[in-house]
């Protein structure tokens, strides 16, 4: 009798940042329980995150398949910037390239590399191996293809912008013309062509064209049409997302949130416990946005000024510069209704009944989140893809509020009253429609659960 063959061996790798790290651990924990093999390359201080704060390690562990390789000597400074990510991706490239082809020449035999997208460099690493890479774009569907289209934006002469007239209509990114204005670009299309971030992420967008697929961590009722114009390019697409959802539904992760790199604080849920439904405003802007003091003063007076309860994320660094101390009327003027935290368990917060709206910087993960648990947003995008996602949230989804380039106490409170009163039932109701759209794409026969089932098959049949 043949020997069985060994089950496929994957090489997961994700930027070091959480929101792509946490999606590529979700990602890890669902191909597990189908059989395969996995090596996770992790930064030395996620590692140290993770091993601190998440417990994850013994979910991940449990699999005699499955190992951590922990890259040592990288960056770990902040990443609040686009030249600080440049650090960063510039280190990754130079400290990994050789490392992943020893990886991938050493035993056990990789069957394939699931990459983010991000690092374009993977593919010239593996390039001779045989070895297919996956690109996984941690980013929306609209923002991947925002990206893919800069080269149209720039031949069209849309790109730089000439003027300053921020809402004129963008014609050039197909499928979103008529609603996506100057302001929605990504945030670095507001520099000249010379900036350095906006040549390597259309470069970069368009280098997914080499790997063997694409893989998005989004649903087709959600972006299948924006979908389809990607796909005119690349036919290989896998659409799994929203892949918190997918461990929800199959019960694979009853205890959510455990990704975490910072440490939650879980006191939150008592106060939540405490609050009438639907009352709260949960307050975050991820794990890299910054704001200035006056920034964080505004809110905090529109936040009081609304009279609304909230629930607000303030990470030790959220404050940009020597601003490390809070002001003192903000810690003291909250008391009545609010509660501040310096990290949240922010799948569990958004799925507390007391939940009544997002007040987010539209981060993907954080977006996804928000919709999987059906609760309106107000955006507030801070950079990157985050601006173009926070237009689909009014313009496309119609989950919320854009509030994008404004900061100032009037129109903190104008909005966030308008979501969670004024305009609270249509916004429920849309709201309430899409997290079932969510669940059922990750449902048996739903289009996420038959695309990563395919993509499973996909890896296995590599594996032969
Ligand atoms: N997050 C969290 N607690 C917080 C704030 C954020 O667990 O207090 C998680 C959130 O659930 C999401 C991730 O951190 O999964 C942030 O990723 P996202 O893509 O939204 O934004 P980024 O941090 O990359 O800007």
């Amino acid at each position: 009798m043949a020997p069985t063959p060994p089950p496929p061996h994957v090489l997961i790798f994700p930027f070091p940042a959480q929101g792509h790290v946490n999606a590529m651990l979700k990602l890890t924990e669902l191909l597990l329980p189908a059989g395969l093999n996995i090596t996770f390359l992790i930064s030395a201080k996620d590692h140290r995150s993770l091993s601190g704060y998440a417990n994850i390690h013994t979910r991940l562990n449990s699999f005699p398949g499955f190992q951590f390789h922990v890259i040592q000597g990288l960056y770990e400074g902040p990443l609040d910037s686009a030249e600080k990510l440049t650090i960063m991706f510039d280190c990754m490239s130079e400290k990994t390239t050789l490392l992943l082809r020893k990886l991938i020449l050493d035993s056990p035999v990789t069957t394939c590399v699931i990459a983010d997208g991000i690092m374009d460099f993977v593919l010239d690493a593996v390039e001779g191996t045989g070895v297919p890479v996956f690109s996984f774009r941690t980013i929306s569907g609209c923002a991947f293809w925002a990206y893919f289209s800069i080269p149209d934006l720039i031949n069209s002469g849309e790109l730089p912008f000439q003027g300053t007239n921020m809402d004129e209509l963008i014609v050039n990114v197909k499928g979103m013309e008529g609603f996506l204005r100057r302001r929605d670009l990504p945030s670095f299309c507001r520099s000249g062509l010379s900036n350095r971030t906006l040549q390597q992420v259309s470069s970069i967008s368009r280098r997914a064209l080499d790997a063997h697929a694409i893989i998005l961590n989004t649903f087709d009722d959600l972006e299948g049409r924006i979908v389809s114009h990607i796909q005119k390019h690349c036919s290989n697409i896998y659409t799994i997302g929203p892949l918190h959802a997918h461990l929800k539904s199959r019960s694979l992760n009853k205890s959510i949130s455990s990704n975490s790199l910072f440490e939650e604080d879980k006191t939150c849920i008592g106060w939540l416990d405490q609050q009438p439904p639907k009352s709260v405003l949960y307050v975050s802007f991820g794990s890299i946005a910054t704001l200035t003091r006056d920034q964080l003063m505004e809110f905090w007076y529109g936040l009081v000024n609304s009279k609304k309860r909230f629930l607000w994320v303030i990470r030790k660094d959220l404050v940009s510069k020597d601003d490390d101390k809070l002001p003192s009327e903000l810690e003291n003027g909250t008391k009545e209704r609010g509660y501040l935290v310096g990290w949240a368990p922010q799948e569990d917060v958004l799925a507390h009944p007391a939940l009544g709206a997002f007040l987010t910087h539209n981060g993907w993960n954080s977006t996804l989140e928000s919709i999987v648990a059906g609760i309106p947003m107000v955006s507030w995008p801070f950079f990157a893809d985050q601006q173009i996602n926070s237009r689909f949230v009014e313009a496309v989804w119609k989950l919320g509020i854009d509030m994008k380039d404004t900061c100032d106490r009037t129109t903190v409170e104008r909005i966030v009253n308008e979501v969670m009163e004024v305009r609270k039932d249509e916004f429920t109701e849309s709201a309430k429609r899409m997290a079932k759209l969510a669940m059922e794409s990750v449902s048996e026969g739903g289009t996420s659960y038959s695309n990563l089932d395919r993509l499973i098959q996909d890896i296995k049949t590599m594996g032969v």
